[in-house]
């Protein structure tokens, strides 16, 4: 158990809604970074669409899950929800309150309730500051603790990620990179956040230290109420983790649904390749499944191709696919899937489809 430091202003549990309720809502989200031309006078030429129209919902004490190959446009996403980038369009609304376009002075206060673990250990945590000063910053920046409450606090939060307290003194470099991560996780967690936005928290770690962290980040979010979007290229990462996962291609939500029905009946021929490519170790349970090698890099976000923005790669392309934008529409209770011809959908699907995009 952690303790809660002396603090200067009441430190009670903050109530983060029951859980199931919505605590998270993006609806409509656009970043779209601008290109420009000119050395002296810039004239804008083009826009990068990195994010270009996503909806989702995480319930409280729940985990999104948001898969897709590097340049599609999660980690934009993930940025935006924590207001390091400021949304071209859309809206961010947290326990009720729209934050899209809240000032960074009015984003402090909620800066202790949504927090970022990043990707990278090494780079993330400055190698002249001890341990301890690291994990304590938090409380030192929104002054909520007192000098002799930040030690203890700190060394209680080290205990809970499986790192030894007597280590406070010591330097980033001191520690592997899974102990590095635990560093991190720890300076996450000191303000108690409701929502954190875990951006690839394993990608850089050896296969073997992976599984360890994420079971930590699992344990963490029953000990302290924590609803997480983790931020992942690969899917067998989210699987245990995630109540929701959502598949993200060139900055577009294309499939979103409940674990489960996910995995076991993937409906967007993107998701069905990029399951096709996560090993399975059992003969026996990977069956006749085939590996689905997708054909070309994804294209740029600058020039995306029209309408479905996979008809470029997908095997299972017609002609409408190039000229109409397949719409998000639930097939199954929980799982919504943007595709004209659907894999593993109900036989209605393709009408349901074509009726919603207006050409049935
Ligand atoms: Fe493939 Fe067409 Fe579905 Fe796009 S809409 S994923 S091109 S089948």
């Amino acid at each position: 158990m952690v303790t809660t430091p002396d603090t200067t202003v009441v430190e009670e549990p903050r109530p983060s809604g029951p859980e199931g309720d919505a605590l998270l809502e993006v609806s409509g989200l656009r970043k779209h970074f601008p290109v420009t031309r000119g050395a002296v006078v810039k004239r804008q030429v083009g826009a990068v669409k990195a994010v270009d129209g996503v909806d989702f919902t995480v319930r409280t004490g729940q985990t999104l899950g948001l898969v897709g190959e590097s340049g599609c446009g999660k980690t934009t996403t993930g940025r935006m929800i924590t207001r390091l980038l400021e949304p071209t369009d859309g809206r961010i609304v947290f326990q009720g309150r729209d934050i899209t376009h809240v000032s960074q002075g009015a984003m402090r206060p909620l800066r202790r309730d949504i927090q970022m673990i990043f990707q990278d250990p090494y780079s993330s945590l400055n190698p002249r500051k001890t341990v301890g000063s690291i994990v304590g910053a938090p409380f030192h920046l929104q002054k909520v603790a007192t000098e002799a409450g930040v030690k203890k606090a700190v060394q209680d939060l080290l205990d809970v990620v499986g790192l030894n307290p007597e280590h406070y003194n010591r330097y980033p470099h001191e520690f592997s990179g899974g102990q590095r991560q635990r560093i991190g996780i720890a300076r996450t967690l000191a303000l108690r956040p409701k929502l954190i936005v875990a951006d690839e928290p394993v990608s850089a770690l050896d296969v073997s230290i992976q599984a360890q962290v994420v079971n930590l980040l699992e344990d963490l979010q029953d000990e302290f109420d924590l609803t997480y979007v983790v931020i992942a290229h690969d899917l067998s990462v989210v699987r245990h983790i995630s109540d929701q996962v959502g598949v993200m291609y060139l900055g577009k939500m294309v499939e979103l649904g409940d674990n489960e029905s996910l995995y076991s009946g993937p409906m967007h021929p993107y998701t069905v390749a990029l399951l096709s490519a996560v090993p399975v170790p059992d003969p026996s349970v990977r069956g006749g499944r085939e590996r689905i090698r997708l054909q070309g890099d994804v294209p740029s976000p600058l020039n995306p191709p029209p309408a479905c923005r996979f008809h470029t790669r997908c095997w299972k392309a017609q002609e409408v696919c190039g000229q109409v934008e397949p719409p998000m529409v639930e097939l199954r209770p929980g799982h919504q899937v943007a595709c004209h011809f659907p894999e593993n959908a109900p036989a209605d699907a393709e009408n349901r489809v074509a009726k919603a995009a207006g050409i049935a």
